[in-house]
């Protein structure tokens, strides 16, 4: 079995954000001190890190389920509660993050080394903000946001600007040992690669570009048959391909078969494949090409307008020309390609606060309001945020509760208490 993953689904789930406290300070000979809790700690976020070394997702396979830390609650004395860590997962250069449902791009992570994938909740404040030294003694705190929770999938898109395709043995890992640093497992039997391997290509002057030598493509690929299905996916940001085949025909194979049967899959898989430019490299050329066959490969590329190269892989011979071609080809094409973000969450449905009951009732000049909704509800404004305040003089309107109030008798100008949250009431 292959110990090559480049597809996962995985769990993430960002920290909630701590409670604020409601506390109050407690001193000697006074009956009750002013709001002392502390704010809650932010809950730390899962965030995906580029890590130049990693080309598989196989360490995903035992371990799928990624859970930041939580954000301590606020505490007394205006203690703040601690920030959750954030939970840095490392992904191989080229990840796609998608959304695991609907199989939408989020993020491509050859866009950015660092993306936040679930975002920590917020802590919330404790009640010490909600107090003006005169008149407050607001016994309630925001609670903390939950932290964002996202089932996903990963997948490996690799940055190679050339893949290297073709039939098992025909020299493709031969090929790219010579041409770059890579130095892949080279056998005389079929798929001895497992995993792709990518090498650079060093041309000096600046001219350098990546190169993915792809396990076996083999017949059948595309409706998953062999191990070949698997890295077809690795090819969509491929700039170009170098076809290899054994020219030499030294396995019994007859190339031209084996070009058609290959491009054969790239178009099952996704026919704009077949647009990018192909560079065939008729490897083997030291074991002898008949001219007869030379003569219908040299035909066939010039209707299918390919550039053909013989070369030896083995002897280092022709490869530097190769080479040298796809830089040139290189030059003219489009950048590597990146996926652009397909995912918008769905809105949050609002809650419905219209018709809600509430107790208005006036003690010492103040005239008080509760519900257990409005207290729920006031806990999950944000008074620190101008847009969270709007919603809530909206919920007000909304719900009947100024008019509730104003049937009660509050007049313009009188103290207003709701939970200890105290203004003075405007029409
Ligand atoms: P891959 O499966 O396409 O990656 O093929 P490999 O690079 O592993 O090569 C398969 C076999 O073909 C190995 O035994 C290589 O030594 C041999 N080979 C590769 N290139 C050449 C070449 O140019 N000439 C000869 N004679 N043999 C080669
Ligand atoms: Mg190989």
């Amino acid at each position: 079995m292959s110990t090559f993953v480049d597809k996962t689904d995985i769990f993430v789930k960002a920290g909630n954000g701590g409670n604020g406290s409601v506390s109050f300070r407690r001193e000697k000979y006074v009956a009750k001190g002013g709001p002392d809790g502390g704010d809650g700690g932010h809950g730390g976020s899962v965030v995906f890190v580029v890590d130049r070394g990693e080309n598989t997702l196989v360490k995903f396979r035992y371990k799928r389920k990624f859970i930041a830390e939580n954000g301590e609650d606020g505490k007394g004395k205006k203690c703040h509660g601690k920030n959750g860590e954030d939970l840095i997962i490392t992904v191989p250069p080229g990840t796609l993050v998608r959304d695991k449902e609907s199989g939408k791009v989020i993020f491509d992570m050859s866009k950015a080394d660092r993306f936040v994938a679930a975002k920590g909740g917020r802590g919330g404040w404790g009640n010490v903000h909600f107090a003006t030294p005169t008149r407050q003694i607001p016994r309630f705190a925001n609670p903390g946001t939950t932290g964002e929770a996202k089932d996903l999938t990963l997948e490996i898109k690799m940055l190679a600007d050339v893949g290297l395709i073709g039939f098992p043995s025909v020299g493709k890992s031969t090929l790219i040992s010579r041409a770059s640093s890579a130095r892949p497992k080279i056998a005389g039997y079929h798929f001895t690669t497992l995993s792709p391997v990518l090498g650079v290509v060093n041309l000096g002057e600046e001219r350098q570009f990546v190169m993915a030598d792809l396990p076996g493509l083999i017949e059948g690929a595309s409706e998953g048959a062999g191990l070949g299905h698997q890295f077809l996916r690795h090819i969509d940001r491929c700039r170009l391909f170098i076809h290899v085949i054994d020219a030499a025909g030294s396995e019994g194979r007859d190339p031209i078969e084996d070009l058609k049967a290959i491009n054969a899959e790239l178009e099952k898989y996704d026919p704009e494949l077949l647009l990018r430019p192909q560079i065939i490299a008729a490897n083997k050329e030291d074991l002898g090409i008949s001219r007869e066959r030379k003569e219908q490969l040299e035909a066939y590329c010039r209707e299918k307008n390919y550039d053909l190269f013989y070369l030896s892989a083995q002897s280092n011979i022709g490869v530097q020309e190769v080479m040298e071609r796809c830089a040139a080809l290189l030059n003219t094409l489009p950048p590597l390609k990146e996926y652009e973000c397909e995912y918008f969450p769905p809105e949050k449905e609002k809650e419905d606060y219209s018709g809600k009951r509430v107790r208005i009732y006036q003690e010492n000049g103040v005239w008080f309001v509760e519900g257990e909704w409005l207290l729920q509800f006031i806990r999950k404004i944000d008074f620190a945020d101008r847009e969270s305040l709007r919603f809530f003089q909206k919920v007000m309107k909304d719900s009947g509760v100024e008019e509730a109030m104003q049937n009660a008798g509050v007049k313009d100008g009188d103290t207003v208490d709701i939970y200890g949250l105290e203004f003075d009431y405007v029409y």
